[in-house]
């Protein structure tokens, strides 16, 4: 694509285009975000920014934190809020839409991972014709978090929308207390979810499903166009695509909170962050969204909630693709894509090189064990990098990780047979794991000092989060706190859908 080489933007002369405001009107209404009183800025991602090759400068003049609080058009923007429904934890819940989102339009990507063009969307910018009933607004502790989580999850290289930057306002909004308000500016190809396609199938309005399915093969998927069905080779894409992510997510131990079919991403994007969590003291049945009394989006059953969401998918484009079996055939892709994929992250994770049939053995062995003595999933994996297959006086800080140390001994030994094996050389394997094994995670207690911080105004906590979590693979020995295991008080900490 043909995407400007300078990186010099002013906010003002992004080259806007409107592709989602071409399509028919039935697609979204178009309106003007709702000013907010005396926006300032909370945090900017200068990463994010050279994407679209916009001056991080820019963030320092108050003109352009009025555009990205949606006080201020910026030129050639079309604003928009568009439809949508969606299954809300296993329920069909009818048209949602976007409630307090509002889709300022595209602008050319510089990035490489995603090429091509890339919207900016604003949350929390107001009340729109889908707000239902809610606000319109967002609070600054959840617009935070999404900031903060959106930049970590690029730099961990797993797909996601981006996030530009977070402008606040001291306007109060309800939640279970007052909280103040902000915008995030996001930032992907596309924000069309699965949850598009189920409107029109549920409203039975054949025609927009194919105008919104053209658009997206069309726009993201051209090379689908020589498939004999582009429909259901756009379903097994968008199946591998989600496959490959949850095997990304659960290497990680990312959990979305709410993986409802309105907040999956057409691109595979981790899209829509509410109340996620990162895995710590190790529980695969683990419920990081407080709302989620089921457990329906626990750690362990994310794998199985992508296929079903998967499904629902297929459903929807079902007029289009015409057969059921071959709809079916496009969604069995998704458990050998998520087997393959994850069993390639883990022999990463582990360090090792080949792969025997042992293998499986040793890796159930080592989450029974992470399941049994509650490890922190990020340090266990960390500290493994530095094991030396000769030398277990080394295992300290790894082994003083675990409660049951027989326990972790008994597995260890395996681990270095393993490694003899095939011959494993410490140091080699050492950077290996480290570039896989993220040192920072957006844990929750960080996220919340940085929140407490911004609350009183001092937003620098925000930037030194971002700054760390921009390099998770690195050592940075002087941000050694920040790899911390939690504190007591973390454990009291909850997070809800409220945001
Ligand atoms: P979520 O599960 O957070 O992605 O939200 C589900 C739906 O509720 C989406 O359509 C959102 O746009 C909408 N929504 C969430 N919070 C608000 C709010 N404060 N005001 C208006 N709509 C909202
Ligand atoms: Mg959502």
């Amino acid at each position: 694509m043909n995407a400007p080489a300078v990186l010099t933007h002013r906010a003002d002369t992004l080259p806007f285009e409107n592709s989602f405001a071409n399509l028919p009107p039935a697609f979204y209404t178009r309106l003007q975000p709702t000013p907010v009183p005396s926006p300032y800025l909370v945090g900017a991602s200068a990463s994010a920014a050279r994407l679209i090759g916009l001056d991080p400068l820019e963030f320092e003049r108050q003109e352009v934190v009025e555009a990205f609080a949606g006080n201020r058009i910026l030129p050639g923007s079309e604003p928009l809020a568009a439809v949508y429904s969606g299954h809300q934890f296993g329920v069909w819940a009818g048209q949602l839409g976007d409630g307090r989102a509002i889709l300022l339009g595209d602008v050319p990507s510089l990035d490489d991972a995603m090429p091509g063009r890339t919207e900016l969307q604003l949350k929390g910018a107001g009340l729109t014709p889908f707000s239902r009933m809610g606000d319109g607004r967002a609070v600054l502790r959840s617009s935070i978090r999404e900031f903060l989580c959106s930049e970590a999850m690029a730099a961990l290289g797993i797909p996601t929308s981006r996030a530009l930057c977070v402008v606040g306002s001291d306007m109060l909004v309800m939640r279970e207390t007052p909280e103040t308000s902000a915008i995030a500016t996001r930032m992907a190809p596309s924000f069309v979810r699965f949850g598009s396609f189920e409107h029109w199938f549920y409203t039975e309005r054949n025609e927009e499903l194919k105008v919104l399915a053209d658009y997206v093969i069309d726009r993201f998927y051209p090379d689908l166009r020589a498939q004999p069905n582009p429909y259901r080779a756009l379903l097994e894409e968008v199946t591998r695509r989600t496959a490959e992510l949850m095997a990304q997510w659960q290497a990680v131990g990312f959990m979305h909170g709410v993986m409802n079919t309105d907040n999956m991403s057409i691109l595979g994007l981790t899209i829509d962050y509410g109340p996620f969590g990162f895995m710590e003291a190790f529980d695969a049945k683990h419920i990081c969204n407080h709302s989620d009394r089921g457990g329906r989006y626990a750690y362990y059953m994310q794998p199985k909630i992508g296929h079903w969401n998967c499904f629902a998918l297929g459903q929807a484009l079902l007029p289009l693709i015409g057969e059921v079996g071959d709809a079916q055939a496009a969604l069995e892709a998704y458990g050998g894509v998520y087997e393959r994929k994850l069993d390639a992250l883990l022999h990463d994770k582990l360090g090792l090189r080949t792969v025997q049939e042992s293998d499986k053995g040793l890796v159930d062995a080592m989450f029974n064990l992470m399941q049994a003595t509650h490890v922190d999933f990020t340090l266990f994996f960390r500290r493994l990098g530095d094991l030396q297959v000769d030398n277990p006086a080394a295992d300290a800080p790894l082994r003083d990780l675990f409660i049951d140390r027989p326990a972790f001994d008994a597995w260890a030994a395996d681990y270095r047979a393993r490694l003899h094996q095939e011959n494993s050389v410490d140091g080699e394997r050492r950077a290996r794991m480290h570039a896989v094994n993220p040192k920072y995670i957006l844990r929750n207690y960080l996220a919340q000092v940085a929140i407490d911080k911004a609350q009183k105004k001092d937003f620098s906590e925000v930037a030194k989060l971002l700054a760390v979590l921009e390099r998770p693979f690195d050592e940075q020995p002087e941000n050694e706190q920040y790899a911390a295991l939690p504190p007591d008080w973390a454990s009291e900490l909850e997070v809800s859908c409220s945001s």
